[in-house]
C-alpha cells in the first residue's frame, strides 16, 4: 500500500498519454506551444504499462487516463486492453474532449473503460468555437451520446467563465440531468498558458444562478473526490470544484503521471521525479522506489496561495 508522510493512502494515478491537444480552449492551450516534447522522450505503452504494473502491485486501485487530448494518441483501446487484462477490477476512466468519440467509444468500452468524463463548456455551437477555436460541439455531443449508448458511465466538465458561457450553467445542467449524467463545474484555474482574458465565475455565484431555478442541498465531497456534491429536490447531483480552496488536500488520494515520465505528486506543486530512466532499463524495482519516494514526498496542501496565484505548468502537461 502506497502511504504518504501525512497518513493518505495514495491509490489513485492519472496518466497523461499525451500533451498534444486537437482544441485550442482558451483557457488551458490557446496556442500550438512554442515546441511538443519530441517523441522519442515520450513513454511507448509498453513502457507505460511497465510502470502501471508496478504501480498497480504497490496498491493503487484507480487509473484515469488523461491529456493533452488522449483519443489523439494511437491504438489507445489496445493499451486500455492491456491494463485491463492486467487487473480487471482497476477502476478505469479517462477524461477526454470527447471529438473522437464517436469513432472509438465502443472500442473503449470493450477494451475495458468503465467511466468517461468528457468536456463540455457550452451547448451552443458558436460559443463552443470560440473557446476551442474550432468547430467542436457537433462531434462532441455525438460522441456524449455513443458514450451512453455503448453503456459508459459519463460525467460531465464544464469550466464557467464570464462573458463567455456563464450564461449557460443551468443550459447545460439542464442537458446533463436530462441524460443521467452527473456535472461538474470545475473553476476556472489561473495558469501562465491560458488568455489573459479570461475571467473565472466563482462556485459562489455559480451557485446563486442555480438557485434561481432550483432548490438543492449540499451534499459534501464524495470519499477522495476533489467535487463538493449538491443534490436537487428530484435526487439529482451535481458537483463544483474550488481549486482554490485546499478543503480536498486532505482526502487526497493522487499522484500524476506526465506522457514523459514525470511523476508529480501534485498538481499545484512544481517538483517532479521521473521513472523514465528506470523504465526504459527495464528497472522495476527502481520505478517501485520512485514512486514511494513520490508518494512520501506528497505535500500536505496545495501551494496556490489564493486568487491570482497561477501555476507554470500547463493542464495539457498534467492531464487537469
Ligand atoms: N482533453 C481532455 C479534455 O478536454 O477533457 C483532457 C485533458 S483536459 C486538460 C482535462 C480537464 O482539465 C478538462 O475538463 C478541462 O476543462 C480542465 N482544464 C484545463 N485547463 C483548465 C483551467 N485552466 N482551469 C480549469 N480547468 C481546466
Amino acid at each position: 500500500m502506497l502511504i504518504d508522510s501525512y497518513d493518505r493512502v495514495v491509490d489513485y494515478i492519472r496518466i497523461s498519454v499525451t500533451e498534444r491537444c486537437n482544441f485550442r480552449c482558451q483557457y488551458c492551450m490557446p496556442e500550438k506551444p512554442f515546441s511538443w516534447v519530441p517523441r522519442e522522450n515520450l513513454l511507448t505503452f509498453e513502457e507505460l504499462f511497465l510502470f502501471i504494473k508496478v504501480a498497480i502491485d504497490e496498491g493503487v486501485k484507480k487509473i484515469r487516463i488523461t491529456g493533452g487530448e488522449p483519443l489523439l494518441r494511437e491504438d489507445l483501446d489496445l493499451f486500455i486492453k492491456m491494463i485491463y487484462d492486467y487487473s480487471p477490477s482497476i477502476d478505469l476512466a479517462m477524461t477526454t474532449n470527447g471529438y473522437l468519440l464517436p469513432q472509438v467509444a465502443g472500442k473503449l468500452k470493450d477494451a475495458g473503460l468503465k467511466r468517461i468524463n468528457i468536456s463540455i463548456d457550452s451547448l451552443k455551437p458558436e460559443v463552443a468555437h470560440r473557446i476551442a477555436q474550432k468547430d467542436v460541439l457537433p462531434s462532441v455531443l455525438k460522441g456524449v451520446e455513443e458514450a451512453l449508448r455503448v453503456g459508459l458511465k459519463v460525467k460531465i466538465n464544464m469550466v464557467p467563465m464570464k462573458g463567455m458561457n456563464a450564461d449557460e450553467v443551468l443550459d447545460v445542467l439542464e442537458y446533463c440531468k436530462e441524460r443521467g449524467m452527473t456535472l461538474r463545474y470545475i473553476e476556472y484555474m489561473e495558469n501562465i498558458h491560458a488568455s489573459k482574458e479570461i475571467e473565472r465565475l466563482d462556485t459562489k455565484e455559480l451557485l446563486e444562478m442555480i438557485a434561481k431555478r432550483y432548490k438543492f442541498k449540499e451534499i459534501g465531497y464524495d470519499g477522495s473526490s476533489p467535487s463538493r456534491y449538491f443534490e436537487l429536490e428530484d435526487g439529482y447531483r451535481f458537483g463544483t470544484i474550488e481549486p482554490y480552496g485546499d478543503d480536498f488536500c486532505k482526502q487526497c488520494n493522487r499522484i500524476r503521471l506526465t506522457a514523459e515520465g514525470f511523476l508529480i505528486p501534485c498538481l499545484y506543486f512544481d517538483e517532479a521525479m521521473s521513472i523514465s530512466k528506470a523504465i526504459k532499463a527495464g528497472d522495476v524495482a527502481a520505478a517501485a522506489e520512485v514512486l514511494r519516494d513520490v508518494v512520501k514526498n506528497k505535500p500536505e496542501k496545495n501551494r496556490w496561495g489564493g486568487e491570482g496565484e497561477a501555476s507554470s505548468r500547463a493542464f495539457y502537461e498534467t492531464g487537469g
